[in-house]
């Protein structure tokens, strides 16, 4: 890496708001790896059969469905990001419908260029209904600022609507059954890149069980959408010094960007 002054000077301030009082810049001898041969990844499914109930109609707040045949279906289709947030209002195609306070659709720039997908809420976001708004969600505005942007200008997402008890890992049933509300909010948005936050994001979005380890610091496509893997900043929390991967990734989003 050529040492740019410019560069270096962004790296300090992006370490500095993230809470270090040191910064070691990256010297010469941590050269790029190679990027493996990009895998072909299947776009999402790009037609549905038509539901039978019409975009914006209320979902139906019966019993929660034990067989996923009989859950209710998510059309595609829908016009607009509030169109379908009230159909997802009060959404019982999992378990998770029984123990939330809020589903938590999401939010942000309807239009944006750029979009944040993490696992699932948590408490805070749970009793909010907004993604991303405890401790992860204070250094994901840190993460999001450092490359020039803010939260408004971005969209911010979670895999699942609806916060899994005690925190625990999302359940493959529950991925499934909330996939097809991700899928449409990114029809939607249209972002030209999407930055995945973490294993169960990367790996649901992408459809593959690599891990994040294997799968960040490059881009993988996704339709017309390109996506980037990142750690989780819940994960960064704990593990500190990865947040300097992190910010390898954000400068390569930063550049996508900027093309
Ligand atoms: S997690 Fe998703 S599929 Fe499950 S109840 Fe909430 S919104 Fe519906």
């Amino acid at each position: 890496m050529a040492n740019d002054p410019r560069k270096n000077l962004e790296e300090i301030r992006f370490f500095r708001d993230l809470g270090f009082r040191e910064v070691l810049l990256p010297s010469a001898a941590t050269a790029a790896q190679p990027a493996p041969a990009p895998r072909p990844i299947a776009p999402p499914p790009a037609a549905r059969p038509a539901a039978p109930r019409p975009p914006g109609a209320s979902a139906p707040r019966d019993a929660v469905p034990t067989d996923p045949a009989s859950r209710p279906v998510v059309p595609v289709g829908f016009p607009s990001l509030p169109s379908l947030a009230e159909f997802a209002a009060g959404c019982p195609r999992c378990k998770l419908s029984a123990s939330r306070t809020h589903l938590v659709f999401g939010q942000g720039n309807p239009k944006a260029d750029l979009m944040f997908v993490g696992e699932a809420p948590g408490a805070d976001e749970d009793a909010q209904g907004l993604a991303f708004v405890g401790r992860a969600g204070q250094l994901l505005t840190k993460i999001i600022e450092a490359i020039g942007l803010t939260r408004e200008d971005v969209f911010i997402a979670n895999v699942l609507k609806c916060r899994p008890p005690e925190n625990r890992n999302p359940e493959p049933d529950e991925v499934a059954a909330c996939l097809p509300y991700l899928r449409e909010q990114i029809r939607l948005i249209a972002p030209r890149v999407i930055v995945t936050l973490g294993t169960f994001a990367t790996q649901a979005i992408l459809e593959t069980e690599l891990s994040i380890g294997r799968l960040r610091g490059r881009f993988h496509p996704l339709g017309p959408v390109r996506v980037m893997p990142t750690y989780h900043p819940a994960f960064l929390l704990r593990s500190p010094e990865r947040k300097k991967d992190v910010w390898e990734d954000m400068k390569k989003v930063r550049e996508a960007l900027r093309e």
